[in-house]
């Protein structure tokens, strides 16, 4: 049995994390600022959530909390160097994945972003330890939801199983492409909801277990 699995939002806890280096930031480095804790803290978890440079995401924050350039662009690295430091992964996670793994599952990664900061976020989570093979979109050139990247993940099982599932939280660049190319599906989502191309709907890692034990 193989199974691939999303990082961001479905083993990676993105706003949980995101939450603490706001933290870290507001008390170590921009204590003389006089910002408000909450507000800096909402429109950082905001900025870093959105699709889009983590340059710009800085230097919106840098003009909306009236910061310099030099900060903003020493912040920016900063936060490339050591945000994967501060890395949260769901509840339950490492007891799924160490079960699957007893299981004898392999156990594929394939993830959107830049290489080295999504590889420095999984090494930090250690979850290193239970793939067997990590695709990053920052590596390849190609992302989610291209058919190409998820190909790739399959080329690089070692065994030929008939069944592969995919697990992730985003129904277009995850789960859609996933079930298009034969995959079983494994929709991780905060709702209760229902999707024509998931295959099974969870919302934390207990969950995961159930389902995996009793599929079809
Ligand atoms: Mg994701």
């Amino acid at each position: 049995m193989n199974i691939m699995f999303d990082l961001d939002d479905t083993l990676y806890d993105k706003s949980a994390t995101l939450s603490h280096y706001a933290d870290y930031l507001f008390d170590n480095r921009l204590t003389a600022l006089n910002l408000c804790p909450q507000q800096f803290k909402e429109a950082f978890i905001t900025q870093n959530s959105i699709i889009q440079p983590k340059a710009q995401a800085f230097s919106l924050l840098a003009s909306q909390f009236n910061f310099s350039t030099q900060l903003s662009d020493d912040l920016l690295k900063e936060f490339d160097n050591t945000l994967h430091e501060f890395s949260v992964s769901f509840p339950g996670v490492h007891e799924s994945l160490t079960e699957l793994k007893n299981n004898e599952v392999s156990i594929g990664c394939i993830t959107n972003g830049r290489d080295f900061f999504q590889r420095n976020k999984i090494r930090a989570l250690g979850l290193d330890t239970y793939f067997d093979f990590i695709v990053t979109s920052g590596e390849l050139g190609i992302k989610k939801p291209d058919p190409a990247i998820f190909q790739a993940g399959l080329d690089l099982f070692s065994n030929n199983s008939d069944q592969v599932c995919f697990c992730g939280d985003n129904l277009s660049a995850d789960i859609q492409p996933a079930k298009q190319l034969g995959m079983t599906t494994f929709w991780k989502t905060r709702a209760s909801s229902e999707s024509e191309f998931a295959d099974y709907v969870f919302n934390d890692f207990s969950e995961f277990d159930e389902i995996w034990l009793h599929r079809r």
